[in-house]
C-alpha cells in the first residue's frame, strides 16, 4: 500500500484503559498510520519505578503488592480487549520476567541504572502488546485487509550506555529502519513498537529518559524517512495560552519549532520540543492532537510555517525569583559575567532571562534553586546578592519581536499599571518576557490575550 508515511505516537493517557486504546486504535486506524510508537499505560512507568525501589529497599511482600497491582491492571485491560490465551501469554510472559528481575535487585538489595532501565521496559512492552490488539480489533470491524504487526523497537534503536537517559545512535538506528521497518511503505503492515525504550550495541536494554517516548517517536520517523509525525495526547494541540489562565485560549493551527521551542521553555506544559528534534531536522511536520478528540485538530509544528504573527501565543512561569547581583567591582572590568556563569555551570542551574547594567546582573530562576544554599554562597563570594521571591515570568512569543516598532508600547499599554519588575527584549526574534508578582499573572495573561489574540470566535 503506497501513501504518506505516517508514524503516530500514542501516550500514556491515549492507553488508559481498552477504551482509550480502541479510541487511538480509531484514529491510527483513520490516519493510515505505518508505525505506531506507544507509551506505557498511564501511571505503569511510576509503578514500575516503585517496584524497583521497594525490591531494593523493603520487603518482599510489599514489591508483590506493586507486582500484582501491575498483572492486575493490565489483564484487565487483556480482557476486556478478549485476547485470546495464546495472546495473553506474552503478557504473562512479561510479568515473569518482571518478576525475575525485581527479586534479584531484592536479593541484591542493589537496583542500578541498568536494572531498572530493564525493568521500566516493561511498561512500553506491556502496552504495545495490548495496542497491537486493539489496533486487530478495529481492523477488523472495518473489514480492513491491513495487518497489526507487533515490533520490538530494540531491534532498531541503538543507543549509547548512559543507562536511564540514553542517547540514540542516528546512524546505526538508519540503517537498522531501513533494514527491517521501511517494509511498511509498501505492504499492507501496521507496526506497533514501544516507545521510550532502546538497547545499546551489546544488547542491554536501555530508556532515553522519562517521557522519552515523544523523543522514540521523532527518532524513529526520521529513521524511516517518514513524511509526517503525529503525537496523540489528551489535548488538542498546543493552545495560545494555558486555558486554565484564560477562557479564550485557543489551538495554535501551527507554529515553527523555534517559537514552540520558547513556548515550552517558558511555561507551556504540553511537549518538550527538543524532543522532536529529530524530525525536524529531517524537514518532517509534526502534529500535535488529542486521541479522545480527534475532530478538534491540533497544532503542527515545523521548521518553517507558512504564517508568522507578531504573537502567536504567551505563558506564564510561575514560581520565579529575580536575583540581582551587584559589585561596584564591575566598573571598568571584564570578567565579572564569567565568574558568575560559572557558578551556575558548576551548580548545574539553568538561567532563563538576563539583563546587565554596569554593575549588576539581573537573572530570573526558578524559585526552587534557593534550596541550593552553596550557590548562593558561591555566589556571594563575587557580588552581593539579592534575592526577590513571589514572581512570575510572562512571555510573548512570535515573530519579528525584537523589530517591531511599537511593540512594547502596546504591551505596557494593556498591562496599564502594573508593575513590571525586569523586562528581557532583544536577544530573540520569537520571545518578549517580563517579570511581574504572581499574584498579578492571570490578569496580566487575560490582558495580554485580549490585545494580541482576541476573544475565541
Ligand atoms: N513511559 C515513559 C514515562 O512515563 C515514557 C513516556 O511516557 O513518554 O516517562
Ligand atoms: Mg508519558
Amino acid at each position: 500500500m503506497q501513501g504518506k508515511i505516517i508514524v503516530s505516537k500514542f501516550g500514556g493517557t491515549s492507553m488508559g484503559d481498552a477504551e482509550c486504546m480502541k479510541r487511538s486504535a480509531e484514529v491510527a486506524f483513520a490516519q493510515n498510520s505505518k508505525l505506531v510508537v506507544v507509551s506505557a499505560t498511564s501511571g505503569t512507568t511510576n509503578d514500575l519505578i516503585e517496584l524497583a525501589t521497594t525490591s531494593e529497599k523493603s520487603t518482599w511482600e510489599n514489591a508483590q503488592l506493586i507486582l500484582t497491582k501491575i498483572k492486575v491492571k493490565h489483564l484487565k485491560m487483556a480482557r476486556d480487549l478478549e485476547m485470546t490465551p495464546e495472546k495473553i501469554d506474552g503478557l504473562n510472559q512479561l510479568f515473569e520476567e518482571l518478576e525475575s528481575m525485581s527479586r534479584g535487585v531484592h536479593l541484591l538489595k542493589d537496583c542500578s541504572l541498568k536494572a531498572l532501565d530493564s525493568i521500566q521496559s516493561i511498561g512500553e512492552r506491556l502496552s504495545s502488546l495490548l495496542f497491537t490488539e486493539a489496533i486487530g480489533i478495529i481492523l477488523r470491524q472495518k473489514n480492513s485487509s491491513r495487518i497489526a504487526k507487533w515490533f520490538d523497537a530494540r531491534e532498531v534503536l541503538i543507543t549509547d550506555n548512559q543507562f536511564s537517559k540514553a542517547r540514540p545512535l542516528t546512524a546505526e538506528i538508519k540503517a537498522l529502519c531501513l533494514e527491517h521497518l521501511a517494509i511498511v511503505k509498501h505492504t499492507d503492515l501496521i507496526f506497533v513498537t514501544q516507545g521510550f525504550i532502546g538497547r545499546t550495541k551489546e544488547g542491554m536494554t536501555t530508556t532515553l529518559g522519562r517521557g522519552g517516548s515523544d523523543y522514540s517517536a521523532a527518532i524513529l520517523a526520521e529513521g524511516l524517512g517518514a513524511d509526517i509525525l503525529e503525537i496523540w495526547t489528551d489535548v488538542a494541540g498546543i493552545a495560545t495560552t494555558d486555558p486554565r489562565l484564560c477562557s479564550d485560549a485557543r489551538a495554535i493551527p501551527e507554529i515553527s519549532f523555534k517559537e514552540a521551542s520558547e513556548l515550552a521553555t517558558f511555561g507551556a506544559k504540553i511537549l518538550h520540543p527538543a524532543t522532536l528534534l529529530p524530525a525536524i531536522r529531517a524537514h518532517i511536520p509534526v502534529f500535535v492532537g488529542s486521541s479522545f478528540h480527534p475532530e478538534l485538530g491540533g497544532t503542527w509544528v515545523k521548521k518553517d510555517v507558512d504564517d508568522t504573527p507578531l504573537v502567536r501565543a504567551m505563558a506564564l512561569r510561575k514560581k520565579q525569583i529575580l536575583v540581582t547581583l551587584s559589585t561596584p567591582e564591575m566598573l571598568y572590568s571584564h570578567g565579572f559575567l564569567y565568574q558568575i556563569f560559572k557558578v551556575f555551570n558548576d551548580h548545574k542551574v539553568s538561567v532563563d532571562a538576563i539583563t546587565t547594567s554596569e554593575i549588576s546582573v539581573s537573572l530570573t530562576l526558578d524559585d526552587s534553586t534557593l534550596m541550593n544554599r552553596d550557590l548562593i554562597l558561591d555566589l556571594e563570594k563575587f557580588a552581593d546578592v539579592q534575592v526577590e521571591e513571589n514572581l512570575a515570568l510572562v512571555s510573548l512569543i512570535g515573530n519579528n519581536i525584537n523589530h517591531t516598532a511599537g511593540l512594547a508600547k502596546k504591551i505596557f499599554d494593556s498591562i496599564g499599571e502594573i508593575n513590571v519588575r525586569m523586562i528581557c527584549l532583544g536577544a530573540s526574534k520569537h520571545n518578549f518576557c517580563f517579570m511581574i508578582t504572581e499574584d498579578k499573572g492571570v490578569e496580566v495573561i487575560n490582558r495580554l490575550h485580549n490585545t494580541f489574540i482576541g476573544e475565541s470566535l
